[in-house]
Order: C-alpha cells, then structure tokens, then sequence
C-alpha cells in the first residue's frame, strides 16, 4: 500500500514539498495554520514567487491528489509519514525559535490513530530532534508508536521545483531501520534516478542542513572580503573569482562578490549556529562566522555610505535615489532579510526619497517596507533619480536601455552592486558606472 503524506506548514517549503510529493505519486495533504495560506493552496494558488510551482501545484490540486487544510487532527487521522515545514526563525541573539515546531507537535501528536513516522525539514540546531523525540514520547497516545527522522531540505528558492524533485543528495537522519525504509519509500524515484542518500544520525543530519550554510555564506563573505581589497588595491574582483574558480577544488558557484547574501536562510542559519555552538561550549569553532556575517553586512553599508556620498553626504541627503530589486535574489518574491530592501530603507531612513521597482516582489516588499514607494516600472523607479542602485540581478535588468533611463534619470551614476550589468552600454550612454571591487575603464 502506497504510504500517505501530510506536510506541516505550507510556506516556500512545505508548499514546494506537498506538490513535490504529490508529483511523486503519493497522496498529500498540507496543513497551514494560516487559514488563508490554506485556502489559497486549496484553490491551487500559490501565494509566493516560485516558478513552475504554480502549475505543478494546481494541477495535483485539481486532480484532487493534493490538498490543503488547517487541522492537525485531520492529518494525524490521514498520513503514515508527517513531514513538519514549520518556520523556525531567528528568536533573541540570533539563535532558532522553534516554537513552531513544539506548537506542530502538540496539535498533532495526541490526535494519531496510527503508528507513523514523522520527519523534520525545517532547518534546526543540533540536538533539537532529541529534544523533540522526548516530546513525542509524553504526548503519544496509548499503543500508538511514534518515530522521529531529521531529512533536512537544501532547495533553493528560484529553482525550488527542480530541486525537489532531483535532490542533489538526500540526508536521512534516523534511529531505526522502519524509518529508513520509510523515508526510501517516499524517494524510490530521486533515489532510482540516482540522487545519493547519506544515511546517519539524528545530531549529524541537523548539522549537515546548517555547516553546508554556513559553507556558503563563507565562501559569499570571503569573495566580499576580496572585493574590499581590491577596492584599495586597484584590482578587479570579477575576474579574480574567474581565475579562482578555474581551480575545480573551488569552483565558479558562490564566487560573484557584490551586495552579499539575505534571504530567510543563510543569515539566519549563520547566526543560529553562533548561537548553538555557543550553548555547547564550542563557540570557539564557529567564532569565524561573526567575520562572515560582519564582511555580510559591510556590503550593505558600503552602498549606503556611497550613496549618500554621492547626494552631498548625510547632513545634506535629500536626493532622490531609483532602486532596482527588492527581493533577496532573482526569481524570488522573498523580501526576508534582503539585502537589496535593507539599503533601500536605510536610505528612506536617512531622509533619502526612495522609488523601487521589482519584477516581483513589490507586494511583499510593501508589506514590509511601507515608508518606501513602489513603482510599476524600472523607468518610473529611474525618474528624476540622482543615483540608481542596481540592488538584485534579475536578468530583465540586463536588457535595460541606457540610452532612454539617460533622458529619465536627473543624475547619472549607476552603482551596479551585484556586478552583473555589462558596464560598456552604460558608458557609451554617459552614465557614471561603479561597481562593487571591479574595475570599470570609462
Ligand atoms: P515559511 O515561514 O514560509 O513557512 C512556514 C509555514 O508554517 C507558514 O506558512 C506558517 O503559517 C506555517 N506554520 C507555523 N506554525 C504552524 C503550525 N503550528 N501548524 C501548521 N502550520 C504552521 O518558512 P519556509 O521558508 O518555508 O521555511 C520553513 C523551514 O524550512 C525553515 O526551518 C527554513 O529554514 C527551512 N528551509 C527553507 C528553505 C527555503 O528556501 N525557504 C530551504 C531549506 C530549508
């Protein structure tokens, strides 16, 4: 008999999840405290930016292979494997807040008519699945036997489909071989298709999801930090990486210097292993990562610094600057933690008015950054501006003309912050073009 599913908390996770699971064959049903994230999902809308998602989703959806709900009871009656998508954001001094994993828990666990198992996504800190496991065991009903697995996820927002439906590796964290088997059950296609699984325990799989995190946003401060020195040196960054990245012990993916990371994940996941490793007395292994979170938020200041620097200095800012980008990456709606938002308020803050355009995330971005104004179009955002910031790369951006956002703009200086626009075009068209540790010959 084929094993069903429920998936908990139906945010850019478990929302990709639920229809990834659903695109594998099996019966899903999500479950989302939010009552309008649910019905939306239920009427196979996707309430976020995720390409591709839409399409898959509605279609399991409308096929009735898929659907959304808020009842844990509902699920705990309905699934033999509960994977738990709950946000575990950022609580006091940077560590994880779980207490959407221990609310998910409590509604669910009492309620199970069957004996399941139950697997962790969410990214978490080390020890959390045992911490769990003892809640699990004083809420389970009577007769009812209740396993815990840690399978953590490593989508990427943008190509969220892809990746969980090809998996570049599975890392099931179990204590029995009944979860094992589960857990090969639900990924008999990636795994047949030869996505590698590394099988471990529960403490190994946690730290697998945040040291390879923690990896990434290294190797984003580390080209950063470079880009500071070669700002002073004279040299070029974008071609350091290059070089660099010809050595396939580093490799080209992670090396493009510019704005920094954001996003719900790395900065957060940065800071929570801080937090964790400190709580264990092994801060001393982590303490680098303050370097990386510090080089992280210095990219951020560097635009602002020159920015106000361009409009008089800070006593006298009272320009108007045209902002591209507001989500934290390209194809993303996701304004959390971006680094492209953070500027863009930074400077609202320092008396700067501050028109943005994004292809997408202009919804969520005003929900969060309402002193700011959103415009429909990079022209509109571009008009009268003194300074434009090119603040997240989304391809569109590259095929923007010069020569007409010339005659729009009131000043005439771009700062590429992403180092991803093709700087001749803006030269020939007279526009003042900086980047970010990359030399632009006028
Ligand atoms: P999110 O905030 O978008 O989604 C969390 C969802 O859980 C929300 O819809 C919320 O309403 C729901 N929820 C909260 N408490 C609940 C409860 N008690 N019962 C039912 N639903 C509940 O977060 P996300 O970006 O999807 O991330 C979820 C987890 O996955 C985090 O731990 C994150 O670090 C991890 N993760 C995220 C990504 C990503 O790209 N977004 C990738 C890998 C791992």
């Amino acid at each position: 008999m084929m094993l069903r599913i429920s998936v908990i908390g139906t945010g850019y996770l478990g929302a990709t999840h639920a229809a990834g699971m659903a695109e594998l064959g099996f019966e899903v049903l999500g479950v989302d405290n939010n009552p309008a994230k649910a019905a939306a999902l239920s009427a196979g809308q996707v309430p976020f930016h995720e390409p591709g998602l839409p399409e898959l989703l509605a279609g399991h959806v409308a096929g009735g292979r898929l659907r959304f709900g808020t009842s844990l009871i509902a699920a705990a009656e309905f699934a033999d494997v509960h994977f738990l998508c709950v946000g575990t954001p950022p609580g006091p001094n940077g560590a994880a807040d779980l207490s959407q994993l221990y609310a998910a828990l409590d509604g669910l666990v009492p309620h199970l008519t069957r004996n399941c198992l139950i697997v962790g996504k969410s990214t978490v800190p080390v020890g959390t699945a045992e911490a769990l496991t003892d809640r699990i065991a004083a809420l389970a009903p009577e007769g009812i036997s209740v396993d815990l697995a840690w399978n953590p996820e490593f989508l990427r927002e943008g190509h969220a489909v892809y990746d969980t439906l090809h998996p570049n590796r599975l890392v099931f964290g179990v204590t029995t071989p009944d979860a094992e088997w589960a857990l090969r059950q639900v990924y008999t296609t990636p795994i047949a298709a030869g996505s590698p699984v590394v099988i471990t325990n529960l403490p190994t799989a946690e730290l697998i999801k945040v040291s390879a995190n923690a990896f990434l946003a290294t190797k984003i401060s580390f080209i950063n930090a470079m880009a500071e020195l070669c700002d002073i040196a004279g040299a070029d960054v974008t071609l350091l990486a290059e070089a660099l990245g010809h050595d396939d012990r580093i490799g080209h993916k992670f090396l493009g210097a510019g704005l920094g990371y954001g996003g719900g994940c790395l900065p957060k996941d940065v800071r929570a292993l801080i937090a964790r490793a400190t709580e264990l007395g092994a801060g001393e292994s982590v303490d680098f990562l303050r370097d990386i979170d510090a080089v992280n938020l210095r990219r951020r200041e560097r635009v602002v610094r020159e920015t106000l620097d361009l409009l008089g200095g800070e006593n006298r800012a009272r320009g108007r600057v045209g902002v591209l980008g507001a989500a934290f990456k390209p194809l993303s709606d996701d304004v959390r933690d971006s680094p492209a938002l953070d500027v863009a308020r930074q400077l609202r803050a320092a008396g700067v008015e501050v028109t943005v355009f994004d292809p997408a995330a202009t919804v969520p971005a005003r929900a969060v950054a309402p002193q700011l104004v959103f415009a429909a179009t990079p022209a509109a955002a571009l008009h009268e501006a003194d300074v434009v910031l090119h603040l997240t790369e989304w391809r569109e951006f590259r095929e923007l003309d010069p020569v007409f956002l010339r005659t729009v703009a009131r000043g005439r200086t771009i700062i590429d912050a992403r180092n991803t626009l093709d700087p001749e075009p803006w030269l020939s068209a007279g526009w003042d073009f900086r980047a970010l540790g990359r030399l632009v010959e006028p």
